[in-house]
């Protein structure tokens, strides 16, 4: 059996940047009442992640990954006293580890996150086995972070082609991809593929 239980220590939101989208983004506006300014992201150098599989956007010349902000100790900018201030709409990426998701058959599979064994203390493997309600419920996340992905590829495709990426505005970049997030959002509650 492979038992997690999260100890709410923070170690992961200390030791990782997180990927947004633009419907991370939307989420944490709408739900947790947060105005998302350039305070609440960071901008990460794509060319510094080449192996990194993630829409890349433009930005004055340069290609960034749309991530949330760390502080100084490199902690999330939401990780408030050990835990985290957001945690009911955190992003997705937040939502799977330690474990991750892979696509196989047209169908999605959840397998440990092999660079979480030994660094999350909330993980115990005693064998190859997911529990299958916690299995189920990442399988579920997994096909909306699919689905929600290919809508910001979208996005960022959208704006990388558009005048306003060689400008550098991290601003309206922030105001364009909020805007095409609310769209995005009807579609998919209309499909029955919004969660919160
Ligand atoms: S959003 Fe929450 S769960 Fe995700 S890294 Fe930040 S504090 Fe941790």
């Amino acid at each position: 059996m492979v038992i997690f239980n999260c100890l709410m220590r923070g170690h992961c939101c200390k030791k990782f940047w997180i990927p947004v989208t633009h419907l991370d983004l939307l989420r944490i506006m709408e739900y947790c009442g947060i105005e998302i300014t350039r305070d609440i992201v960071s901008l990460y150098e794509a060319e510094l992640y080449e192996d990194l599989f993630y829409p890349r956007i433009s930005l004055g010349g340069k290609k960034y990954f749309l991530a949330l902000a760390s502080r100084s100790d490199g902690s999330c900018i939401f990780l408030d006293n050990g835990k985290c201030s957001i945690h009911r709409f955190k992003p997705y990426v937040c939502r799977f580890y330690p474990f991750v998701y892979v696509e196989k058959d047209g169908d999605v599979d959840i397998e440990v996150n092999e660079n979480a064994i030994g660094e999350c203390p909330g993980l115990i493997l005693d064998n190859d086995s997911i529990p299958i309600d916690l299995k189920n419920t990442l399988k579920m996340y997994a096909r909306i972070r699919i689905q929600e992905l290919k809508l910001y590829e979208k996005v960022v495709d959208d704006w990388n082609k558009s005048e306003f990426s060689a400008n550098g505005d991290i601003d309206y970049l922030l105001l364009y991809i909020l805007r095409r997030a609310v769209y995005d959002k009807k579609y998919l509650e209309s499909i029955g593929m919004w969660h919160i």
